[in-house]
């Protein structure tokens, strides 16, 4: 049950990172084949390419990188070059590999050409990702036994194996590990078609009748991210359940987002707190980061990687050099008349 006290941490209905609630419906709607996953075509296209070339010499896959905001399908595509590989993937994160030992017993875990999978790959320490350098480049690591001036280095071969790295912030990865990946691939927020389609397909794994207009409701307010559509699916599914005959519908869709106070266009009260106080706080902008963070109480972090993204692809959000400005659209968007 949930208490009062904790309702500080309940999530964001519109979150897009995992809030551990998804996990029972993401492993049941993720893709299997390429050919199932929806949208991202150019990444798909390049994939497809580099899976069969790498197929027909029978070598490993060239180190992939995947960056873009959370939700995308980052996991997904890689699980599923693995399963087009036709090989076994390993999955950890950056912050899980503690020690230079933890990686040194996963990179020889691996079977030939497997796929080691790590996400929030630019949370690894200094210390891990010196032995991933020469792990990457010559498919060695260097083990140092003993201590003091008895210490000595031995070098080990790896089976060859795939990197897939998977970030939010490409930028705070380091060069020298950047420049180890020979397939880095951006993903991209999705048009509200592509999540339409994303909606009807899990609808139809989850056995929920789902109108097109129902899905396309679903589809407009979850902000680009596949990871929202189905999470909004599930919570219009309950609102579906109690108030009408268990089918989505355009109006029910409508209802229910309305009541969990996500707006025509996605944006929930943080986005409508964050924009009203560039607006009314600041004249419109420009607003520093750090600045605006603390005038609305929130962490910078979630601003950036969580809200800017999709305001800016709505065209509400500009950033500029000294700092964030609210855009004709979203003073029309909130209601506030434009003075430039
Ligand atoms: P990320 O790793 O980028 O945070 P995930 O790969 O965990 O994102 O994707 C979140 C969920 O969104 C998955 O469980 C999957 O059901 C769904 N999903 C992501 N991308 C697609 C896609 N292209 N087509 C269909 N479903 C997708």
């Amino acid at each position: 049950m949930i208490q009062t006290d904790d309702m500080d941490f309940i999530p964001r209905v519109v979150t897009p990172e995992n809030t551990g609630y998804d996990s029972d419906i993401e492993i049941t709607l993720r893709p299997q084949t390429l050919h199932e996953y929806i949208g991202q075509d150019k990444v798909k296209e390049n994939l497809a390419i580099y899976i069969q070339a790498t197929k027909l010499r029978g070598e490993p896959l060239d180190h992939v990188l995947l960056y873009g905001p959370p939700g995308l399908g980052k996991t997904t595509l890689s699980a599923i070059i693995a399963h087009e590989l036709g090989v076994n993937m390993r999955i950890t994160t950056g912050p899980a590999i503690e020690k230079p030992g933890d990686l040194v017993s996963l990179l020889t875990s691996l079977s030939d050409n497997d796929v080691l999978f790590i996400d929030e790959i630019h949370r690894l320490s200094r210390a891990v990702e010196e032995i991933l350098y020469p792990a990457l480049e010559d498919r060695v690591i260097d083990i140092i036994i003993g201590k003091g001036p008895s210490a000595r280095s031995i070098r080990m071969d790896l089976k060859p194996f795939t990197l897939i790295g998977a970030t939010t912030r490409a930028g705070q990865l380091s060069a020298p590990l950047r420049d180890r990946f020979g397939v880095i691939q951006r993903l991209e927020l999705y048009t509200k078609e592509q999540l339409t389609d994303i909606v009807r397909r899990s609808a139809m794994i989850l056995d929920i009748p789902c109108t097109a207009d129902g899905a396309g409701e679903i589809a407009g307010r979850s902000r680009g991210t596949p990871r929202i559509a189905n999470r909004l699916l599930k919570r219009v599914r309950d609102f579906a359940d109690v108030m009408g005959n268990g089918k989505i519908d355009k109006d029910i869709a409508s209802i229910a987002l309305n009541r969990l106070e996500v707006d025509e266009l996605g944006l929930d009260s943080l986005d409508r707190r964050m924009l009203e106080m560039i607006i009314k706080g600041y004249g419109g902008g420009p607003v520093g980061l750090e600045t605006l963070a603390s005038a609305i109480g929130e962490e910078a972090v979630t601003i950036e990687d969580v809200c800017e993204p999709y305001l800016m692809q709505l065209g509400f959000l500009g950033r500029t050099p000294r700092g964030r400005c609210a855009t004709k659209l979203a003073y029309e968007h909130l209601g506030f008349t434009y003075q430039p």
